[in-house]
């Protein structure tokens, strides 16, 4: 018998970009199923409201049932739990990521030892992309379509 393998890929997602969508598709030949988890925090501010930013993440993986998403509040691995899911898929792109990727993932290890986190290095080619990078530019009223998954047209989130 096969057990179908689900991960969650969590963060802010403010926006989605090309980066993320690079993970997902990598992730893919790891798992059959990846959740976006989208966390829901009420201190930052953010471009996109949450919802905003779930819509666009269920446009870019339209037709493809192996991407959902889901909206969640607190901890990720407190998230996992409430819904059995013991894999975390997270993003690497520099020294910088890496570091953070492997604190969290040695304390979620402490806190949630059935749960195990694969990290994934992203394409070079999308290695100075972030969601950071798409708000500035957006802020300056600047074009940052180059950063987004190609079917998005992020004004129709703003
Ligand atoms: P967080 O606020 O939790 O860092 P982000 O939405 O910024 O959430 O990122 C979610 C995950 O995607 C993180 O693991 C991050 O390192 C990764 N990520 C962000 N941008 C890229 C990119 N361009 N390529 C690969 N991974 C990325």
């Amino acid at each position: 018998m096969t057990m179908e393998k689900t991960a969650l890929f969590p963060g802010s997602f403010d926006p989605f970009t090309l980066g993320h969508k690079a993970i997902v598709e990598r992730g893919l030949s790891i798992f059959d199923h990846i959740v976006v988890g989208i966390g829901v925090n009420t201190e930052k501010r953010s471009l996109l409201a949450p919802q905003k930013r779930a819509d666009l993440v269920r446009e870019v993986f339209t037709g493809d049932d192996r991407v959902t998403v889901a909206l969640y509040e607190g901890l990720t691995g407190d998230f996992c739990r409430s819904r059995g899911i013991r894999h975390i898929l997270r993003g690497i792109r520099n020294a910088a990521d890496f570091e953070y990727e492997h604190n969290m993932e040695m304390a979620n290890t402490r806190l949630y030892p059935e749960i195990t986190t694969t990290a994934i290095f992203t394409p070079a080619e999308y290695i100075s992309v972030s969601s950071r990078l798409v708000r500035e530019i957006l802020a300056m009223g600047g074009d940052a379509s180059l950063f987004l998954p190609h079917n998005i047209d992020i004004d129709t989130y703003l």
